[in-house]
């Protein structure tokens, strides 16, 4: 059974759709809205319109595993907790520096080895998420926007054991998959690719204008947002550049964490050399004087960069090295947020 064949057997009719005539179907799970004629697929190709009917992915996953969930990366919640993350495939998007291609880009790229495809219901994921300890359920690995249904579905049943539910996505969302999401996942970690829309058009078949517009509901809607950048030479790492896309975050909330994470070469981005330190050093010095309250840079550890400082009087409050929890200060406010114990400011995020 080809790859394809197998989709079409793990399907089921989608929710976010609606009909057009002559037996179209809108899908609403991503800000594409592909409009998709009988026998057709989206952009995502795992969405699909069989006789006028429009089918989503269902029953299976691609792979799962536990993971910490500083490795999503969330920061400001709950640290040191144990994520079960799943996946299935494809993606809406098809950047060229991919770090999870062989999942999600199988469809549009044969030389992407998918495994093969394991079928699951959701009480059994659930089940699997309590069985690891997990605090939280995750939907990375592919993009979840256009598995909505399903791991809404599995997030349905594990919150019934009290495990919250997190999108690790690239965050192009539409209104629509937001409210249908909204009552089952907590947490969103987000991608700002680029702050020019011509390279989001170009590399990953976005535009920036309805990234910066999903951005803004997934704030306003309440989940608990996480933004990560990928700083990658020579396409992103501009000052000027950066200067705008920290702005835009902080002229969101101060209180949003941006994670400005290292390139390294990959997928069909192999022609330049890997981020360097003082670049990684660079854009969180301008996410800072731009106004975020916590800008944190992986792979350089040892300088603190990675740890949770109070932004009142400066204390370190989660110190990290790496994915592993050295120390967690943050206690409790009283008020839904996490609190320094030093000066008893609020520490913005999920904490208990
Ligand atoms: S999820 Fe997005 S890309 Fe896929 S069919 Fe729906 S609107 Fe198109």
């Amino acid at each position: 059974m080809t790859l394809f064949e197998q989709l079409r057997k793990y399907s089921a009719p989608a929710a976010l759709a609606e009909k057009m005539p002559g037996n179209a179907c809108r899908c609403l799970a991503c800000a594409h809205k592909c409009v998709i004629a009988a026998g057709g697929a989206g952009v995502c190709k795992v969405r699909f319109n069989e006789g006028g009917t429009l089918k989503a992915p269902w029953g299976y996953i691609s792979g799962s595993a536990p993971d910490p969930v500083e490795k999503k990366p969330f920061f400001h919640v709950l640290p040191g907790a144990v994520t079960l993350s799943f996946g299935m495939l494809g993606c809406n998007f098809k950047c060229a520096f991919c770090q999870n291609h062989r999942t999600s880009q199988v469809l549009r790229d044969p030389a992407c080895l998918a495994g093969s495809l394991e079928p699951v219901t959701p009480e059994e994921l659930a089940s699997a998420a309590r069985t690891a300890e997990a605090g939280l359920i995750v939907s990375t690995y592919n993009e979840p926007l256009i598995t909505a249904e399903w791991s809404a579905a599995v997030f349905r049943e594990a919150r019934k054991y009290g495990i919250r539910a997190a999108y690790v996505s690239n965050g192009y969302a539409s209104a629509e998959v937001l409210d249908y999401i909204r009552p089952h996942v907590d947490l969103y970690k987000a991608d700002l690719k680029t702050f020019d829309d011509e390279k989001y058009r170009k590399t990953a078949g976005g535009k920036l204008g309805k990234v910066l517009k999903a951005l803004e509901m997934i704030h306003a809607k309440g989940f608990w947002l996480e933004i990560v950048t990928l700083l990658i030479p020579g396409f992103n790492d501009g000052t000027a550049e950066l200067e705008a896309l920290a702005g835009f975050i902080a002229g969101l909330s101060g209180d949003i964490p941006w994670h400005v994470t290292a390139f390294y070469p990959a997928y069909k981005m192999t022609d330049r050399d890997a981020t360097s330190p003082a670049t990684l050093v660079k854009a969180r010095e301008i996410g800072l004087r731009k106004g975020l309250k916590y800008v944190y840079t992986g792979n350089i550890p040892g300088r603190g960069f990675e740890d949770t400082c109070c932004p009142a009087c400066g204390r370190a409050l989660v110190r990290r090295r790496g994915f592993k929890v050295l120390e967690n200060a943050v206690r409790s406010s009283g008020r839904g947020t996490g609190a320094c114990p030093g000066c008893s400011a609020d520490i913005a995020g999920v904490w208990s």
